[in-house]
């Protein structure tokens, strides 16, 4: 039995100020209703720029209060299922994304799902990878709104939080304080116009606890590999740091010394990039399950 858990209980910053919504114990699978990251409020092509509320972007469903997580703990979320509803929604505009500078018009894209492709438009229909954008923990220190990726995760906007993934988050407050929202039914890496293909969704996640385990930033597991996730303020800082966190994770579960690691993932760890729309921008350092799998590391934290 999964406990539900619906959208209307969100919050637009992580933040321990927050009265937990709901409390679990580790191992709790719940149902996450979530808006989309623009809590649902265009509803046609023709909504106009000025009608929506932009104070209102980016509710996350939560927080959830996990009994046995305390601050050096780490939060294991399984993600088993991501179900959207049947109508994503685009936007891009004036100083939106890469190409904000060119662009004159704000513009809405009503994209509808259908048999698990997203109508693009008359030519195009584009396979859906369903993801979540926003997801995280409260953070060590302060408020961090919705919208901001960093070490506790939030507005990560990775393709790799998907179906199947598990994703890793250092615990800064007591019960973690999880919550999720934003959710895509399909982006590419670097979110250049801004958004995904934004949309509503029930998000079904099992949350458990790891009691004192080292981890620096959010790590994602998938039947192929694992990944540092690193925001900063720069693409070019946050992928130098996802490779030192690799470097790290590899130097203290094996006998190679930082040189050989460093060839290692010279030869074979790819430095992929999340988004570069956000405040920070956010880039991920990825390595193969087969190498993980050569040192007996089955157990990733
Ligand atoms: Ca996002
Ligand atoms: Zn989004």
């Amino acid at each position: 039995m999964s406990v539900f858990l619906s959208r209307e209980n969100f919050i637009y910053e992580m933040s321990p100020k927050h009265k937990p919504v709901l409390r679990v114990s580790s191992g709790t699978q719940l149902v996450i209703e979530t808006y989309d990251c623009f809590l649902n409020q265009i509803t046609s092509s023709e909504t106009m720029y000025q009608s929506i509320d932009w104070t209102k972007i980016n509710p996350a469903t939560g927080p959830i209060f996990v009994e046995e997580a305390e601050p050096g703990d780490v939060l294991v979320v399984n993600i088993q299922k991501i179900e959207l509803a049947d109508k994503g929604v685009m936007v891009t505009g004036p100083d939106l994304g890469v190409m904000g500078g060119n662009i004159d018009n704000f513009s809405i894209k009503i994209v509808p799902i259908h048999k698990n492709k997203a109508i693009f438009n008359e030519k195009i229909q584009l396979s859906i990878n369903p993801m979540i954008g926003v997801i995280g923990v409260a953070p060590k220190k302060g408020e961090i709104s919705c919208g901001t990726p960093g070490e506790h995760g939030g507005n990560m906007d990775t393709t790799l939080i998907t179906e199947g993934a598990t994703v890793y988050f250092p615990v800064f407050q007591k019960g973690a304080l999880f919550s999720l929202g934003d959710v895509h039914a399909a982006m590419g890496d670097g979110e250049v116009g801004v958004s995904g293909i934004e949309i509503p969704a029930k998000v079904t996640v099992t949350l458990s606890v790891l009691k004192e385990v080292e981890l620096n930033t959010p790590l994602v597991e998938n039947q192929e590999g694992i990944a540092f996730i690193v925001s900063k303020k720069t693409l070019d800082e946050a992928a130098d740091s996802a490779v030192k966190e690799m470097v790290d994770y590899l130097h203290k579960r094996t006998h190679m010394g930082i040189e050989e690691i460093s060839m290692l993932l010279s030869a074979t760890g790819q430095v992929q990039v999340s988004q570069i729309v956000d405040p920070l921008k956010t880039a991920r350092c990825f390595l193969p399950k087969n190498i993980l799998n050569s040192y007996n590391i089955f157990n990733i934290l």
